[in-house]
């Protein structure tokens, strides 16, 4: 089956169309939708706008596929087949280090998709400051804390971000 070319992108949370040709540069459009050319491994995914879905729906041939959501392009994410439509989570975002998973936190919390989501977990007008605290406290853990110490120094801020990152705290 063939694949189509795309160009990786950093994943930072910011979705953007990943379609790339040898004719056209890379499209960078906002993404729509997330699809898998193989949702297990090796897993081979690809976000796409609204017209490039409508080339791949003619010319290709993928596995599945739903709406493009903030966690999509999120480091640490999984591709969740077990619900339908499948969606992706957090799946392990502990490899990103203590400063990461504040960062990785306060980027869920200033994308408006997941603010009827975290509802639950954050009252609206706690959203801007609670991000902000988030990035502060991560610059301040990476300017001065070793690695090995910032889980420690920066334990309540961390648990804060894996409720908000949809993890428990054990
Ligand atoms: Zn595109
Ligand atoms: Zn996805």
């Amino acid at each position: 089956m063939p694949f189509p070319d795309f160009t990786p992108t950093d994943r930072i949370g910011n979705m953007r169309c990943g379609w790339d040709s040898t004719t056209s540069e890379l499209c960078n459009a906002p993404a729509t939708w997330h699809i898998a050319w193989n949702p297990t491994n090796p897993l081979k995914l690809s976000l796409l706008c609204d017209p490039h879905m409508n080339a791949v729906n003619h010319h290709y041939t993928y596995a599945d596929r739903h709406p493009a959501t903030i966690a999509c392009d999120m480091p640490g994410t999984g591709w969740l087949t077990t619900v339908t439509p499948s969606r992706c989570i957090p799946a392990d975002t502990t490899d990103l280090g203590s400063a990461g998973q504040l960062r990785a936190a306060a980027v869920l919390l200033r994308n408006p998709v997941r603010r009827p989501e975290l509802a639950s977990v954050v009252d609206l007008p706690f959203i801007e400051p609670l991000a902000d605290w988030l990035e502060s406290t991560a610059a301040q853990l990476d300017a001065i804390t070793h690695p090995l110490w910032q889980a420690m120094a920066a334990a309540q801020p961390l648990a804060v971000a894996r409720q908000i990152l949809g993890k428990d705290t054990s």
